[in-house]
């Protein structure tokens, strides 16, 4: 392999909240179809489970596993098809969605291939990436159902899953840069060795977890190596990822 072939960089780019902005309309409808959908698993078979009880489970379970999901399966035998088809049918998502101009631009300005890596489900994230016109730019495709390991779904920060997918690409962790709005994937990412890209654009409202994702902190944590409110800085960030 020459030299260049192997300092070529992988982007690993995320995609709600770093190529669109989900908080707008997007993140309140899944938010919305989660509460119902909890309430109604939670509650006796009749009546919904109150609104105390749902947002309770909802923090307590993306606290200890990153994931609502992942609680709802462990302990309320949910299966994950339906938990995603149910909270991401949000009708006419094109309408929901805002973006900026400019991406595929950007994208090209970058070099080396670019995989999509997000913790959505499939449907929905091919659905945004096509309302963005953005799907050829990207060589691979990874959603949340491609997760798994041990037939266990670990999305992202998953260390675990990061490993796997880098072994089953034949890529070296320092080649691969994740571009991401949420630190906790970018702090696991860094222990595995890539380097990071935090967006702070979209970083305003509330996850679909029901937890606030804006850090309290302005300045850049050490596992950041470039931190950018626009993607479109980032080409001319590129020499503080070498
Ligand atoms: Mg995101």
């Amino acid at each position: 392999m020459s030299n260049l072939t192997a300092s070529t960089p992988v982007w690993l780019f995320d995609l709600d909240n770093t190529l669109h902005d989900a908080s707008h309309a997007i993140f309140p409808s899944i938010s919305a179809n989660m509460n119902i959908y909890i309430a109604r698993v939670l509650g006796d078979g009749v009546t919904p489970a109150s609104q105390a009880a749902v947002d309770a489970a909802r923090i307590g379970y993306w606290k200890r596993y990153g994931a609502t999901l992942l609680g709802m399966i462990k302990h309320h035998d949910v299966r994950a098809a339906d938990f995603l088809h149910e909270t991401h049918t949000i009708g006419d998502l094109r309408a929901l969605m805002r973006f900026e101009r400019g991406l595929a631009a950007m994208l090209r300005r970058l070099p080396g291939r670019k995989i999509l890596l997000t913790n959505a489900p499939m449907r929905y994230s091919s659905d945004v990436l096509r309302h963005l016109k953005l799907k050829r730019h990207f060589s691979h495709h990874i959603a949340i159902e491609n997760m798994q390991v041990h037939g266990q779904l670990r999305p992202k920060p998953s260390k675990l899953m990061l490993r796997r997918l880098l072994r089953k690409h034949g890529l070296g962790a320092r080649r691969c840069i994740l571009v991401e709005d949420t630190l906790e994937n970018l702090r696991s990412a860094k222990q595995v060795g890539l380097r990071t890209v935090w967006l702070t654009r979209y970083l305003r409202q509330v996850e679909p977890s029901g937890s606030a994702s804006l850090p309290k902190m302005a300045k850049q944590p050490t596992y950041v190596d470039v931190k950018v409110k626009s993607l479109r800085q980032l080409p001319a960030r590129l020499h503080r990822l070498r």
